[in-house]
């Protein structure tokens, strides 16, 4: 049976957007816990961060299409108020975090090697399930991820979905200590956490992306060079260049929105080198790559797709270590359009995390 801790209203505010132009902070009701389905606990959601995931679902441009009326958000840090599910270690007052992976089937092959992102059944949050942006979500008990006590909410945030997605992105990069990486979008939300993640691992950094902000940002950060895209004629040279033999960096994570990053770094990269996917730009971008230099030189292309649990759970015991902090402002809950303005216009350096009860 379910158990609530303290008084749950029956209204909520939301961020509800009925089509791809439309959002609105309005009054929904709350899922009482009498009425949580089994395997459900209602999370109180103290804060949330934006990512531009969550602009790219809203908006409507990926081919995975979002339910209707959508409630995005999905790097959501809370408290457990109810909980209807007497397997769980979880319980009422535990601090949790709800992140992109919303559900998955825990039977197939992917679930059970711990690929979780890729199984067939994964219910996504904010995409096919509603998200954070909610002050109480019913979530999914068996993707919820525990946050260790000693890490601040609003810090928690951004690392169950920019955390976690570059640090298992570094991993697939097979990158070692010493080696060289390239971070475009290294200002962004997912770019100043894979500077840290990757300075953790001992790796040298290059931080790609565009103005003065973002570039003291990154060097705070520990990047070891700053590129900027937009006044760099010959990326693929001035990306070799940085490496102390110039064959150019072992791996690069694009973590940028846009298209223009996935056609440059098949080149720059180095023989043996791994370029890994996580951007997700609109729907149509392509990766260019040169077959026969790809085959001679032996370079590699990997997608990468948020992490697992333990992923998720290694990710911010590494940021309650300190070894990383998200550059964050915290913003109340109205300026969400807003946020994704000034996101779509390349405004922002670090992630905004939402106060959802401001
Ligand atoms: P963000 O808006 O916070 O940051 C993006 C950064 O990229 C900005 O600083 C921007 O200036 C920079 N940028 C834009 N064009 C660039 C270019 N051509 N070269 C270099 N930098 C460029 O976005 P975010 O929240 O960090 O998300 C980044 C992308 O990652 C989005 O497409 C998002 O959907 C995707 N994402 C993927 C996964 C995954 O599992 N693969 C998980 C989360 C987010
Ligand atoms: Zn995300």
């Amino acid at each position: 049976m379910p158990s609530p801790a303290e008084p749950i209203p029956k209204k909520q505010l939301a961020a509800v957007s009925d089509d791809s132009s439309s959002l609105e902070i309005r009054e929904i009701p709350v899922v009482q816990p009498a009425e949580l389905e089994p395997g459900r606990a209602l999370v109180k959601v103290l804060y949330t961060g934006v990512c531009h995931t969550d602009l790219h679902v809203v908006r409507d441009e990926w081919p995975l299409k979002p339910q209707r009326p959508t409630i995005a958000g999905h790097e959501g840090a809370g408290v457990i108020v109810a909980i209807n599910d007497p397997t769980s270690n979880l319980k009422v007052g535990d601090r949790v975090g709800i992140k992109w992976i919303a559900d998955s089937c825990n039977q197939c092959e992917f679930c059970l090697s711990g690929n979780d992102p890729i199984c067939q059944k994964a219910k996504i949050s904010g995409l096919t399930t509603s998200g954070s942006f909610q002050q109480y979500c019913p979530a999914y008990v068996s993707q919820l991820t525990p946050i260790p006590e000693s890490l601040d909410m609003s810090q928690a945030a951004p690392i169950l979905c920019a955390g976690v997605t570059v640090y298992k992105a570094l991993k697939n990069s097979a990158a070692r200590a010493g080696q060289w990486v390239a971070i475009p979008g290294a200002g962004g939300g997912l770019g100043s956490l894979a500077l840290q993640y990757a300075k953790y691992m001992g790796l040298n950094t290059i931080a790609i992306d565009t103005g003065d902000a973002k570039k003291d940002l990154t060097k705070k950060l520990g990047a070891s060079a700053w590129i900027d895209f937009t006044t760099t004629e010959d990326m693929v040279a001035a990306v070799k260049k940085v490496t102390p033999d110039g064959l150019g960096p072992h791996a690069a994570i694009i973590t940028s929105p846009k298209p223009e990053a996935y056609l440059t770094a098949m080149s720059y990269i180095r023989p043996g080198g791994t370029v890994v996917a996580v951007g997700l730009p609109k729907e149509g971008a392509v990766v260019t790559a040169d077959v026969f230099w790809t085959v001679v030189q032996s370079k590699r292309l990997v997608g990468s797709y948020v992490g697992s649990r333990l992923d998720a759970i290694e990710a911010l015991r590494i940021a309650a270590e300190g070894h990383v902090k998200t550059p964050i402002s915290i913003e109340p809950f109205a300026s969400l359009e807003s946020v994704y303005t000034r996101m779509d216009k390349g405004q922002l350096s670090g992630r905004v995390v939402l106060d959802l009860f401001k």
